[in-house]
C-alpha cells in the first residue's frame, strides 16, 4: 500500500469538493493510462496510485476514516465491494471505476470503451448477457415519408425459449450453483505481464458468467435459452425521415438467455423513388411541361402532389423556367410542424414534329411582333430563382 498522502497524489486539499476530486483523478488517469504509456512501469504505478487515492477520497465514509486515522484507517478492512485489499487495486477494478468517472456506464463517450468489451454488461461482477442487434431495411414511398407510417414487419430472430423461460435448463432441479466460481460468475487469477504481476478477473469459463450450471438441458433450445422464431413488430416511422436514416428500437433485437437484455432493432430507411415527384430536402420538385399555346393563353394546370392532385394557375405569358410554389405541400421536418413546399418548375414544350397544317399556322405567326423574344433586363436568372426558393 502506498505511503504517499492521498490528497498529495491527486493534488487536491481536504476541502476540495467531490467534483474537484473527480476532475483531478480524471486528469491523472488519462495522463498515466497504460495505453498511453506502454512499457512504463512508473506511469503504471502512478496510474494505480491515483486510482487508489480516488477510491478512498471519492467515498465519503472512507474519506472520513482516512482523514481521522490516515492510511491505517482504510488499510485492510474495506466495506462493500471486496475487490479492494491486499496489494492495492487490480487493473480491472480500476477500469470498472471508469464507468463512473467518464460517464456512460460502459456505453459511448468513454475514452476507454475497449475495456468494457462489447456484448456484455458487468454490473456488480456478474455478467449479464446481451442479445445482438438486428438490422432490417424498410422501404417507404414518398407519400409514406410525408405522412409517417406504421409498418408491421415480420422478423426472424432469436426469441426467449418458452419451454425453459430462457434458463436453458430442463427444469428447476437441473440448475445448480457453478462449482468453478461459486456463483460469482468470475474467476480471479494472478498473471505475469510486462507490467509485472497483476491480478486479473475474468469471466468464469465454466458458466460463462451466469454463476449457475445446468445439469440437464432444455429439450427445446438445447440449453441455449433462446430459439429461432418469428415476431411481428409494429414500427412507427415518423414523418420526414430520409433515405439512409437509421432508427433504433431498443429491446426489439435478438433475445438474450437467462433474463439478459435483448439487443436493439436497427431500422434502415430506404426511399422508393417517386414516378414524377423529386425530393430536395423537405421540398418536392415537380417538372411541369406546358405547351406554347397554354403558356401564352394561360390555363389551370393539374399537378400531382403527395396529397393527391392539385390545381395551379398558369398565368398568360408564363415563361419557361418559372418556379411556382404550392406552400406546405412538401415533406414535414422530423419532429416538427414545419413542412416544406412543392415547387413547380415550368417547362415550355416546343413541338418536335409538325403537320403541314400546324406548320402553316406557325409560319403565319413567325413575323408577328408579339412572337419575337423580348427578354427583360431585370428577369432573374435560373440560379437566382433557385436560390430564392431553396434558401
Ligand atoms: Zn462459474
Ligand atoms: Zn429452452
Amino acid at each position: 500500500m502506498s505511503k504517499r498522502d492521498y490528497y498529495d497524489i491527486l493534488g487536491v486539499s481536504k476541502s476540495s469538493s467531490a467534483d474537484e476530486i473527480k476532475k483531478a483523478y480524471r486528469k491523472l488517469a488519462i495522463k498515466f493510462h497504460p495505453d498511453k504509456n506502454p512499457d512504463d512501469k512508473s506511469a503504471e504505478d502512478k496510474f494505480k496510485e491515483a486510482a487508489e487515492a480516488y477510491e478512498i477520497l471519492s467515498n465519503p465514509e472512507k474519506k472520513q476514516r482516512y482523514d481521522h486515522y490516515g492510511h491505517a484507517g482504510v488499510g485492510g478492512a474495506s466495506g462493500g465491494g471486496g475487490g479492494y485489499g491486499g496489494g492495492g487495486m487490480n487493473m480491472e477494478d480500476i477500469f470498472s471505476q471508469f464507468g463512473d468517472i467518464f460517464g456512460g456506464g460502459g456505453g459511448g463517450g468513454s475514452p476507454f470503451d475497449s475495456f468494457f468489451g462489447g456484448g456484455q454488461q458487468s454490473r456488480g461482477g456478474r455478467r449479464v448477457a446481451k442479445g445482438s442487434n438486428l438490422r432490417i431495411k424498410v422501404k417507404l414511398t414518398l407519400e409514406e415519408i410525408a405522412n409517417g407510417a406504421e409498418k408491421k414487419i415480420k422478423v426472424n430472430k432469436q426469441i426467449v425459449c418458452k419451454t425453459c423461460d430462457g434458463s436453458g435448463a430442463k427444469d428447476k432441479s437441473s440448475v445448480s450453483t457453478c462449482k468453478t466460481c461459486g456463483g460469482s460468475g468470475s474467476v480471479r487469477r494472478v498473471t505475469n505481464t510486462i507490467l509485472g504481476q497483476m491480478q486479473t478477473t475474468s469471466t468464469c469459463p465454466t458458466c460463462n458468467g451466469s454463476g449457475s450450471q445446468i445439469t440437464a438441458k432444455c429439450n427445446s433450445c438445447h440449453g441455449e435459452g433462446t430459439v429461432r422464431g418469428e415476431e411481428t413488430i409494429t414500427i412507427n416511422i415518423p414523418a420526414g425521415v430520409s433515405d439512409g436514416m437509421q432508427l433504433s428500437m431498443s429491446g426489439k433485437g435478438n433475445a438474450a438467455p437467462n433474463g439478459g437484455i435483448p439487443g436493439d432493432l436497427i431500422i434502415l430507411i430506404e426511399e422508393t423513388p417517386h414516378e414524377t415527384l423529386k425530393r430536395e430536402g423537405n421540398n418536392i420538385v415537380y417538372d411541369l411541361h406546358v405547351s406554347i399555346v397554354d403558356a401564352a393563353l394561360g390555363y389551370s394546370a393539374e399537378v400531382p402532389t403527395i396529397d393527391g392532385k392539385a390545381k395551379i394557375k398558369i398565368e398568360p405569358g408564363t415563361q419557361s423556367g418559372k418556379l411556382l410554389r404550392l406552400k406546405g405541400k412538401g415533406i414535414p421536418e422530423v419532429n416538427s410542424y414545419h413542412r416544406g413546399d412543392q415547387i413547380i418548375h415550368v417547362n415550355i414544350w416546343t413541338p418536335k414534329a409538325l403537320s403541314s397544317e400546324e406548320r402553316a399556322l406557325l409560319e403565319k405567326l413567325r413575323d408577328s411582333p408579339n412572337f419575337k423574344p423580348q427578354p427583360g433586363k431585370n428577369d432573374k436568372s435560373f440560379f437566382e430563382k433557385m436560390k430564392e426558393y431553396f434558401e
